[in-house]
């Protein structure tokens, strides 16, 4: 489980008071083998709140907030996760029949309106009874995350987790287990329309799509009492998803490029062309370097990736590449021609294994009467050149750049792994 802390409070932003409270959630997560992944602190600002919480439900399964649940009208830390969990408050009987007693027994103290805000409950949540001061907490779990609202002042906050919270956490004892299945080449659109059912009807394991520039992911989670079982579980939902056929009647394993949070497609390609100890060299128009970038950032890059070209304008990829200018010239930059003799040049020029070229046409203008986000790729290996032609419609300038990058790399690997299949 990983876990996220949130104090809410701008005297911590302002040096007034030290942020203790995560120290001792900290400390009480790390007894019940929870791991801490991040700490926040933010101010009594609804806005900037609500950025901390989306950003937390996104990588945490457990995010903590604390403090901001008193009646005055900074404390919005309730207010503001029901609005965006879009769900109503509601009154906790326990904490409201509290409120009454402490305002029977002090004749003197003032009830206001917002006292009331302290018995205040999102809907649906455990509530966490607040032994020694009146602001209820909460405990709720959504969409695979749980939430949990606690008091700021320590004297509350403490004997909260301690008698409520934990037990709560510690009879929890089944894990969330996640897979991710990386897709490229099919949209988020259409991996939602083609598994509209197992999305819908999901329960355990769950389904969710998550769309990035140029590819999908989709992640399956499931809650089980052992690793084993996950897998089983996990296992079973990915073979009913690539057996799924796209609406064009392709087979969803056909995009499936691979597994894991923190992978990629650049990632794939470099430990394919590693493993089949192959080396590799580009020759980049529109792109200007950004494939060769790419394959830099991991180590060992030195062993695939033995130099490469940027070739701007077409004297250039004439010049550097030993290519015919008016041979160029007549096909023009934006063509097959160009990117096929690209690769051709810069494996010629380098001696590595395989070559790959990008040319054509960023924008936003067009070129050669060539609509932006038109590309032309090809791949040079042993002894065959494969040239495909990509429309990137409707993407900025650089998003267009970055997907011709990845459809760059996505060839390579498919021409690895077509060696595989000839063998
Ligand atoms: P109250 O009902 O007192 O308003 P609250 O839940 O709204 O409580 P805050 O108003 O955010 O909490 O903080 C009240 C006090 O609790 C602070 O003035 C500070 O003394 C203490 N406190 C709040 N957050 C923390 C923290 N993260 N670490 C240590 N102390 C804290």
């Amino acid at each position: 489980m990983k876990a996220e802390l949130i104090a809410v409070g701008t005297e911590i932003l302002t040096g007034q008071i030290v942020n203790t409270n995560s120290q001792f959630l900290s400390e009480k997560m790390a007894e019940l083998g929870i791991d801490v992944y991040f700490q926040t602190a933010v101010g009594d600002n609804q806005e900037r709140l609500l950025q901390v919480i989306d950003l937390a439900s996104k990588r945490s399964n457990l995010v903590i907030l604390c403090g901001g649940l008193g009646p005055t009208e900074d404390d919005l830390t309730k207010q503001t996760l029901a609005a965006y969990l879009q769900r109503p408050l509601v009154v906790d009987k326990q904490a409201h029949q509290k409120l009454d007693d402490f305002f029977a027994q002090r004749p003197k103290h003032h009830r206001t309106p917002n006292n009331e805000r302290q018995a205040q409950l999102i809907k649906g949540a455990i509530p966490l009874q607040n032994d020694t001061g009146l602001a209820v907490g909460g405990f709720l779990e959504l969409d695979q995350v749980t939430y949990v609202v606690l008091p700021g002042p320590p004297s509350e906050l403490k004997p909260m987790v301690n008698h409520h919270l934990i037990p709560l956490l510690s009879e929890d004892q089944s894990r969330l287990y996640s897979k991710v299945l990386r897709f490229f080449g099919i949209g988020e659109s259409q991996l939602v329309t083609v598994l509209a059912d197992l999305i819908e009807g999901q329960t355990d394991p769950t389904l969710a799509p998550y769309a990035k520039i140029g590819e999908v992911t989709l992640r399956l989670s499931t809650k089980a009492s052992s690793e084993v079982q996950a897998q089983r579980r996990l296992a079973d939902l990915e073979r009913r998803i690539l057996a799924r056929k796209s609406l064009d009647g392709l087979p969803l394993s056909d995009f499936l490029y691979g597994y894991g949070e923190d992978n990629s497609l650049a990632a794939e390609t470099f430990r394919l062309l590693k493993k089949k100890d192959k080396t590799i060299t580009a020759a980049e128009s529109l792109t200007a370097g950004l494939f060769q970038a790419k394959l830099a950032e991991f180590s060992g890059a030195s062993e695939v990736f033995k130099g490469g070209f940027v070739t701007y304008s077409i004297e250039e990829k004439a010049n550097m590449l030993k290519l015919s200018l008016p041979d160029l010239k007549e096909h023009g930059v934006v063509s097959a021609y160009t990117a096929e003799q690209m690769a051709l040049g810069a494996k010629r020029q380098v001696g590595a294994d395989l070559s790959v070229a990008l040319t054509g046409v960023a924008g936003p203008s067009m070129l050669e009467g060539q609509p932006a986000g038109t590309v032309f790729i090809a791949v040079a290996s042993q002894d065959d050149v494969v040239v495909n032609k990509f429309l990137i419609g409707g993407k900025s300038r650089n998003e267009v750049r970055y997907i011709a990058t990845l459809h760059a790399f996505n060839m390579v690997r498919n021409a690895l792994l077509s060696e595989d299949s000839l063998i």
